[in-house]
């Protein structure tokens, strides 16, 4: 793979595929995280003599043009945060668009108009990607989150052209072989959240990879159900007992230690503030339902990660929106935050509810790395390859 910071960039316009899908919120941009992410890869093409021209996608046009889903308010209000002038097509192919980069000057950045207007995008269709081709010299995929899609401009494009890793996508790439592909070992994951069903490929692919696995939130009734024990009105999966028997058994045989909650937070009203008691994991009683892990299972989870070396968790732990119940997802969040700290452990995260509920706890920060790439973190924690990375190979 070639890294954009090894390329000769003088008098080159980048193609650089972003992902700037952020909130608006009358117009302004309400979370510029991901724009903030992109800046580093931006500042470099500028100061090595390139310009870049921005592809994205925003939002789910499907093919058709929707005025809604334009890309100018998101390129005008990008310019603060980016700290440099940031410029508007219309349209992202033909004479508009070779017309916007002809005028660019250096310094200066454009943005495309969203990629999704037009069918060709999410067919992955190579005469698409040819139009986008022409606009540029080199094309570079800075958007990791983007790339479990294989679309025409994260996968056809970069069969047509030079082309590389953006600095985001590299860091990305590196945080997460240092997770699972090379990592130091002991490694943990914590898989939680709502559903096993969802999480089928994910705990079979973790199996094989990590040496502990922690299963918590309403994913763990259904492991505890399939052991025999009364869940009550907890959320639980129970067509899926014999599919957890089956994850228990295979990570038996490969050596991978499954831990679920020893106690648990139960409560009969799904609501803050509801009325909690903590209980054995194995007695819930028939009335209540387990919406957290208990304070025995959040001290056994923390010496678990005190005799890892690596962490990668998804999914929290408990119901984390409706305190009290974010309280086994907040004290483990913040004990492995605090041995990054202190260099004893590695600790990644990511997937939507994951990085909320570790925001929350305001431990993110110290992670080693918090990956914001949803879907692509999870497809890559699946094992899966995605095309958006495989076709920089
Ligand atoms: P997921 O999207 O699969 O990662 O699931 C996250 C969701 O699972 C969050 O909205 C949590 O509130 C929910 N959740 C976690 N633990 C429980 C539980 N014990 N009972 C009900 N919902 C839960």
């Amino acid at each position: 793979m070639k890294y954009i910071k090894n390329i000769d960039l003088q008098n080159k316009i980048v193609l650089l595929r972003v992902d700037i899908n952020v909130p608006l919120q009358n117009g302004k941009i309400s979370d510029a995280t991901r724009i903030e992410r992109i800046r580093p890869t931006l500042d470099h093409i500028i100061s090595k003599g390139g310009k870049p021209v921005l592809l994205a996608h925003f939002g789910r046009p499907k093919g058709k043009v929707v005025a809604e889903m334009s890309l100018a308010p998101v390129a005008t209000s990008m310019s603060d945060i980016v700290g440099h002038k940031v410029l508007f097509s219309e349209t992202s192919i033909g004479q508009t668009a070779q017309k916007a980069v002809s005028n660019l000057n250096a310094g200066e950045i454009l943005v495309l108009e969203n990629t999704r207007f037009h069918a060709g995008e999410e067919q992955n269709d190579i005469e698409l990607a040819k139009e986008w081709a022409k606009l540029g010299d080199i094309y570079c995929n800075d958007a990791f989150s983007a790339a479990h899609r294989a679309h025409a401009s994260t996968e056809s494009i970069a069969k047509l052209m030079p082309s590389c890793v953006g600095l985001s996508m590299e860091m990305e790439l590196n945080a997460l072989e240092k997770a699972l592909s090379s990592p130091e070992r002991p490694v943990i994951a914590i898989v939680g959240g709502a559903k096993i069903s969802s999480k089928l490929d994910l705990l079979s692919n973790l199996i094989e990879k990590t040496d502990h696995i922690v299963i918590g939130g309403g994913m763990a009734n259904t492991f505890l159900a399939a052991n025999g024990h009364s869940v009550g009105k907890s959320l639980c999966e129970h067509d899926l007992l014999d599919t957890a028997r089956a994850i228990l058994a295979k990570a038996k045989s490969s050596n991978c230690d499954i831990y679920l909650p020893t106690d648990v937070v139960v409560a009969r009203e799904f609501k803050a503030g509801a009325e909690s008691e903590v209980c054995d994991a194995s007695s819930c009683p028939d009335d209540a339902m387990i919406l957290d892990a208990g304070p025995k299972s959040v001290a056994e989870i923390n010496a678990l990660f005190e005799n890892s070396k690596t962490l990668v968790w998804n999914g929290p732990l408990g119901a984390f929106e409706i305190p009290p119940f974010d309280t086994a997802t907040n004290a483990c969040a913040q004990f492995a935050a605090k041995l990054t700290i202190s260099d004893k452990l590695i600790s990644i995260a990511g997937g939507g509810d994951t990085v909320s509920a570790l925001n929350a706890s305001h431990s993110a920060d110290s992670f080693t790395y918090i990956s914001t790439a949803g879907g692509a973190f999870l497809e890559w924690m699946e094992g899966k390859t995605l095309p958006g990375v495989a076709a920089l190979d």
